[in-house]
């Protein structure tokens, strides 16, 4: 497909899998690398160009301020920081924080996940509260103290179950001062998220820039209290901080500004549609071929789209195979396995109808074939 990829002998991928950072988070529309190919003629000061894109962004999300980051990992690390010292410039810079300081960080241990390492390389520690089976109020607030730095939270279904509602977490929380932070990198839609934690009183929200939103793979975003953002502020740009390699050049902050302005401005009610039509065509093409394809609700976090669970009515292989089988294959096609493990995931958010119709072409040899022969 890519005259570059190619050249360079790598395998474009059709992703009916999810926003994974491992084949390239999302494609970016042409408004978004437009407003890159501007940016990239001149020169401005880095500074106030963050400044007036984080009016910018604050404005289309309904937020009171916003700033820009490399990305919701990132996000995570810059969040902490910035809740560790406050907008206070001599504490920015001298890192490693002195004994005495801010530096917990509290979670529900149902919460936990491969991205605490992005709040633990600021030198904090992760304060554990709960366990799998639920958390009570009176944890939380034994684990907050004047060591504190922030508590953070992660609004995705999976972990939701054991943890306490985001209300209450910040009930508990601001009654004695300390900032929530959320991660929602992938929650959206519904775009109104961009603004309902911030409305629920979190301090910080952090979205992913190149997941739903469509921006710079190597962007992310933070909304909330100007108080919280302005002490953000210090990690970003060209300031020596903790944060100063995680830096986002002035391209990708173009870039995330036009991908926001172009998501909040979408016809969401067209794009669900256009969700429903593509998992429609999926299961009736794949329930022809020999599959058993269902649609599912909502989205792999618990997002507002809905995704289609198939299985193999008869075949030697396990889902695992199939899938390894579909992305070693012509086209390369990346899926996700059902939580169960027993069935594959094809997900609308990155698919149009032409690769549609090639994922059901293809799975409907591949069940021809898996009747046949062991991989
Ligand atoms: C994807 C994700 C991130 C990382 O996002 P990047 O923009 O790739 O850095 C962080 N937190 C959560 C919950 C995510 O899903």
């Amino acid at each position: 497909m890519s005259n570059f990829y190619s050249k360079l002998g790598v395998a474009t991928v059709i992703n009916a899998a999810d926003s994974y950072t491992m084949i390239g988070g999302s494609l970016m529309p042409a408004e978004v690398i437009e407003a890159m190919a501007d940016a990239a003629q001149s020169f401005v000061s880095l500074e106030q160009l963050h400044l007036k894109a984080g009016e910018r962004i604050a404005r289309l999300t309904r937020n009171e301020a916003a700033v820009i980051t490399s990305g919701a990992a990132a996000a995570l690390t810059v969040t902490t920081a910035a809740c560790m010292t406050g907008a206070d410039e001599a504490k920015a810079k001298a890192w490693p924080l002195h004994k005495g300081a801010r530096n917990e960080v509290v979670i529900h241990r149902c919460q936990h996940n491969g991205f605490d390492l992005a709040i633990r390389q600021t030198g904090a520690t992760l304060v554990e509260i709960g366990d799998t089976e639920g958390t009570t109020a009176e944890q939380l607030e034994s684990a907050l103290s004047d060591r504190t730095a922030c508590v953070i939270y992660f609004d995705t279904v999976q972990f939701a179950k054991a943890a306490l509602p985001l209300e209450e977490v910040i009930r508990i929380s601001s009654a004695k001062g300390i900032p929530v932070v959320v991660d929602a990198a992938a929650q959206l839609p519904p775009v109104s998220n961009l603004w309902r934690y911030t409305g629920m009183g979190a301090d910080l929200v952090i979205f992913s820039g190149g997941k739903t939103l469509r921006g710079p793979q190597s962007t992310g975003l933070i909304v909330g209290k100007e108080r919280y953002i302005a002490a953000c502020r210090l990690y970003v740009g060209a300031r020596n901080s903790i944060a100063r390699p995680m830096k986002v050049g002035k391209e990708e902050i173009a870039g995330l500004v036009a991908a926001i302005e172009r998501y909040v401005n979408l016809d969401h009610a067209a794009v669900k549609e256009q969700h429903e039509r593509l998992v429609r065509r999926l299961c009736e093409g794949l329930n022809r071929a020999g599959w058993l394809a269902e649609r599912v609700y909502p989205g792999p976090t618990g997002q507002d789209y809905p995704l289609a669970h198939v299985k193999p009515a008869h075949s030697a292989c396990t889902a695992e195979q199939l899938s390894k089988l579909l992305l070693d294959g012509t086209p390369s096609i990346l899926v996700a396995l059902t939580p169960d493990q027993q069935g594959l995931t094809l997900n609308p958010l990155h698919l149009n109808e032409v690769e549609a119709e090639q994922i059901i072409i293809r799975m409907s040899k591949l069940l021809d074939e898996g009747r046949d022969e062991r991989p």
